[in-house]
């Protein structure tokens, strides 16, 4: 017994087991009720069930031979001779890639994510890890971890914070060479901030994460990064601070000399800033040297085309914070505020992150390819004198990681017809293509069996909802099994427009109310704790659905997270995005949806801009944008409809065979998977971000190194 526990610890020391479903079903089998309240993390389980009833269930369900070939995978896993990385990354392999993000949002029981950001942070490692790419995730520890989602009885969102022990975590002090726990101090107008550093694995990778529960820093100083995205401005430049530059000077006292940094938003743009200073102070580079050998070795990414989503401090907030840095870097004050001014000269005027971001980084990119031509026209003013197409912002389309949100009835189906190999080769057309020889009656059925899953998860939240609003039950349950069913899921807020098909209630009600050919509408999605307007978006839908005509028939599911969003993407037929073009800079949850068989609706914007052909899924509208918002989004609602109503309805409807299966629909889903999943997975986008960003980046940077 000892034995079995110390080896089921093993496994779950490394987050690999977050996207390897034949290991998490290991601890799932033990307990289902213990499981998902303890977030469907194995180490919480395993701390928290009883020995007895580990030792009956470890012989009920075969658990020690289970273990015994989960820990020989990891183990394989960990020291494969041959990956991609090997062959295309080995320059690196001493000199790691340092990837920096606010959030990384590995699985729910990790808590230190909200949304579209992280999870791509978190997929970024996860690939990197499959491909044995050399990378090193630094982010911070929100100790409190983010809010949870729960409504009112008025439909006001509440932000809870959900207890969430770092006991029950695999984190570990990271230690350097001697052996020695590594901490780091930040100084901030006036104090030092301290933090422990700590780290976890995700297969091969390494998360560095700094905590500033510590005994030298003040109880204000170790709220600091208790939540994410908490706080004012005061807090927010300084989180930023201690991920800049406290990451930065994590990675040097841990021996770690990373030869490319990756900036991820300009969260951590204070990286720059702390790099150069070190060259300058420590190695007696003149500023203008440093700040050149430090650009080379950068990597930028911008995420966001929308202009709040862009930080400003008011200068003398700023001011305050960056006064160390300057002096180490010998340059005035002024000058080093100037990098994050649009106008140097503009003294007075805010700074932005992203501007010293774009300024001191060789190499930036947008997400998408549309979010790189508008980002190029977005900061086209910080480049005078450069054309448009001139500004050297290019970009890398975002991916999703397979293995996470893959259903594993879509694995079994790609196995067997794709070949038992199929994920070593994502990223190759030629696999896919094999697609189209799979027998429709298969992958619909296949489908079937997700989405009977997703419904009756939907009704057990949507219940558990009700009960405890002391709203009366919805008899029959909500959701028809047999219609077509269409998911839309994400942050609310006015450009995502979630209430679009709500502009016309009678309309929407023929729609989803139609005899013969009904449909489910499933939505979900959070607002910021600080955004009232986007939780007023929330309070709205969540009203409308109270209304007899859509109660059966569209539901409103609560606390959007990774574990919502897998049994969504899983399960539903269609899935629908129709933001404000160009605002959404790409998008991803509509590939996760993808990936397990669903079909796209969107407007032509982020992603699906550059990968809708006409038969891979639906588009909404022209890609024509109106200058008067309000016209604008009348034409989408108007497209919306009449797309839903004379084409995706029809078209699940329409060409049953004997066995009921829809010829048609079943076509575009396979041509959706063999056009589509090569592309936008994440290995593809890693090995993008590897060839063309971090290799050029990596030899820039060795050309202009001292020698050794
Ligand atoms: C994938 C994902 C997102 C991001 O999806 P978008 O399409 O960019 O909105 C957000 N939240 C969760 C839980 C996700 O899984």
């Amino acid at each position: 017994m000892e034995k079995l526990i110390l080896k089921m610890q093993k496994l779950t020391q490394n987050l690999w087991w977050t996207w390897k479903p034949e290991v998490r079903t290991i601890f799932r089998d033990l307990d289902l009720d213990l499981y998902h309240k303890a977030h469907r993390n194995p180490m919480s389980v395993l701390k928290q069930i009883t020995p007895e009833q580990l030792e009956k269930r470890a012989a009920d369900v075969d658990v020690p031979a289970r273990v015994d070939r989960a820990l020989r995978q990891l183990q394989e896993y960990l020291t494969a001779p041959t990956t991609w990385g090997l062959t295309h990354a080995g320059a690196m392999r001493s000199r790691p890639i340092a990837y920096f993000c606010m959030e990384f949002g590995i699985h729910e029981s990790l808590p230190i994510y909200s949304g579209g950001l992280g999870i791509l942070a978190g997929d970024h490692l996860k690939s990197a890890s499959d491909l044995g790419v050399p990378l090193v995730g630094v982010g911070l520890l929100y100790h409190e971890g983010y809010t949870s989602q729960v409504l009112n009885a008025d439909f006001w969102q509440q932000d809870v914070v959900e207890p969430f022990d770092i006991a029950d975590l695999p984190l570990v002090p990271a230690v350097d060479r001697f052996g020695e726990p590594v901490h780091v101090s930040v100084e901030m107008s006036g104090r030092l901030v301290h933090a422990a550093v700590l780290e976890v694995k995700v297969g091969r990778i390494r998360l560095i994460l700094l905590d500033t529960r510590v005994k030298q820093n003040d109880p204000k100083d170790v709220a600091l990064a208790a939540r994410l995205y908490g706080g004012d401005q005061r807090m927010r430049i300084e989180q930023e601070l201690l991920l800049g530059v406290g990451g930065t000077r994590a990675l040097r006292a841990l021996g770690i000399n990373a030869s490319v940094f990756h900036l991820n938003e300009g969260h951590s743009a204070f990286s720059l800033l702390e790099r150069a200073r070190y060259r300058v102070q420590m190695d007696g580079m003149t500023p203008q040297q440093a700040l050149q050998e430090v650009a080379s070795a950068t990597v930028f990414t911008t995420h966001t085309p929308v202009d709040a989503g862009h930080d400003r401090f008011p200068a003398d907030l700023a001011a305050e914070h960056l006064l160390p840095l300057a002096e180490g870097l010998r340059l005035p004050l002024d000058e080093v505020m100037g990098l994050g001014r649009v106008n140097p000269h503009d003294h007075g005027s805010p700074f932005l992150p992203t501007v010293l971001a774009l300024k001191l980084s060789r190499r930036a990119n947008g997400v998408s390819a549309l979010h790189g031509v508008v980002s190029r026209k977005m900061w086209n003013h910080l480049y005078p004198g450069l054309r448009e197409e001139a500004v050297p912002i290019g970009h890398v389309t975002n991916g999703v990681h397979l293995p996470t949100w893959l259903a594993t009835e879509m694995n079994h189906l790609y196995e067997s017809h794709l070949g038992v190999d199929y994920q070593s080769s994502l990223t190759r057309p030629a696999t896919w293509s094999r697609i189209t020889s799979v027998s429709s009656a298969e992958i619909w059925e296949t489908k079937q069996v997700l989405k009977a899953r997703t419904i009756r998860f939907i009704r057990e939240r949507s219940a558990q909802t009700r009960a405890r609003l002391g709203l009366p039950e919805i008899e029959p349950a909500p959701l028809d099994p047999e219609a077509l069913t269409i998911g839309f899921a994400r942050r609310f807020v006015p450009y995502k427009r979630p209430d679009l098909l709500f502009s016309d209630l009678d309309r929407l009600d023929r729609l989803v109310n139609h005899p013969e050919r009904p449909v489910n509408l499933i939505f979900s999605g959070r607002a910021h704790p600080a955004d009232n307007t986007g939780k007023g978006l929330i309070q709205k839908v969540a009203k409308i659905l109270e209304d007899p005509r859509f109660r059966h028939r569209i539901v409103f599911v609560e606390n959007y997270n990774i574990h919502v969003g897998r049994i969504l993407y899983q399960g539903i037929d269609a899935w629908l995005n129709n933001p404000q073009r160009p605002l959404e800079a790409c998008g991803t949850s509509g590939m996760k949806v993808v990936l397990n068989g669903g079909l796209h609706i969107s407007v032509r914007d982020g992603w699906w801009a550059e990968s809708y052909d006409g038969d891979n899924g639906f588009a909404i509208g022209t890609g024509e944008i109106h200058a008067d918002q309000s016209v604008q989004d009348h034409r989408d609602a108007e497209d919306l409809f009449r797309l839903l109503e004379d084409e995706v309805v029809p078209l699940y409807y329409e060409n049953r065979n004997a066995a009921g299966v829809p010829r048609c629909w079943v076509e575009r889903m396979k041509n959706s998977i063999r056009t589509l999943a090569w592309r936008f997975n994440a290995d593809r986008m890693v090995q993008d971000y590897v060839e063309h960003l971090y290799l050029p980046a990596a030899i820039g940077n060795s050309c202009q190194m001292p020698p050794a």
